[in-house]
């Protein structure tokens, strides 16, 4: 699982810098998490291909992460896409989706498969043979989610000469790795656990912006390798922060320690700053395994 920062400010953006977008590349399907203004240029500039995406996650219907929607799904049409864009949304994006459609009188060459979140709990609402995708509502100004995207338990690996030495046909040496049992060419069975070892580990990473600190949100992020949370704010801001809804330095960094994450990316800074130094030496107060957003970052999960 990698992730490839977009946009790395909040609501307004600065000279080269977008406000929040993450794509992250997830078992070889593209995921994009909210969609900033200049999402198209920056997915460019990254090189990864507009035809790529698969799903985009749209956690709020602030101007910031979703600004890039309506140019984004009519560029897709332009190049003739034609296989199916899942978009998962507030009903009040699905709303302006909706209504630029009908005004551009656009028929788009793809299926857009526009689904409206509207839980209260955390949902499933996502799943392959690969991945799952789980939404889970923040504390903002408006509706709001958060998602958590979560590898399936990996294939185990063969020990060949193991197998080779249990008289095993190599017909049965993937059925092995799935955890399956076989029996061998002297019609022993042979369990899976001694021929073969633990695969890759499954990763997991979650999604936090914009949001308030609340102590429910720590269940919904427990123990991922990857958090991302949102740092509008410095700690001498807080003020700013509790009349916006949304977190400080000091509320991602609780966050990452109490839900036990591998690691934690900040993001969304307020335009109000200029040295993000500040950011990293306020959570590391708390949290040490700290990363900062920079537009074209990639983090491997
Ligand atoms: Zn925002
Ligand atoms: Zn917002």
């Amino acid at each position: 699982m990698k992730v490839t920062v977009l946009g790395s400010q909040g609501a307004i953006p600065k000279v080269g810098l977008f406000s929040t977008s993450l794509i992250l590349n997830v078992c070889n399907s593209y995921v994009l998490i909210d969609c900033c203004e200049g999402v198209q240029h920056q997915l460019r500039k990254n090189k990864i291909k507009l035809s790529k995406i698969e799903i985009i996650l749209i956690s709020h219907a602030h101007g910031d992460h979703y600004f890039g929607l309506i140019g984004l799904i009519s560029t897709l049409s332009l190049l003739k896409r034609d296989k199916k864009l899942t978009v998962f949304c507030p009903l009040s994006v699905f709303k302006i989706i909706q209504a630029h459609l009908k005004f551009s009188k656009m028929n788009l060459s793809y299926e857009l498969d526009l689904k409206v979140l509207n839980n209260n709990n955390k949902i499933n609402i996502f799943n392959n043979n690969h991945f799952s995708i789980e939404a889970f509502p923040l504390k903002h100004s408006i509706y709001t989610n958060g998602f958590l995207i979560k590898e399936k338990e990996k294939k185990r690996k063969l020990i060949l000469q193991k197998a080779l030495d249990n008289n095993i046909d190599k017909i049965y040496f993937n059925k092995l790795t799935k955890r399956e049992n076989v029996i061998n060419n002297n019609g022993i069975k042979i369990n899976y656990l001694d021929v073969t070892k633990e695969g890759d580990k499954a990763k997991a990473f979650a999604y936090c912006s914009d949001t308030a600190y609340f102590d429910e949100l720590i269940n919904n992020i427990k123990g991922v390798d990857l958090l991302y949370c949102e740092t509008t704010f410095l700690k001498k801001d807080k003020d700013k922060a509790t009349l916006t809804l949304h977190s400080t330095t000091i509320d991602a960094a609780t966050l990452a320690k109490k839900g036990n994450v591998k690691r934690l990316l900040i993001g969304h800074f307020s335009s109000r700053y200029d040295d993000y130094n500040d950011f990293i030496t306020e959570v590391a107060t708390i949290f040490k395994n700290v990363i900062i957003s920079e537009e074209g970052k990639k983090i491997e999960v």
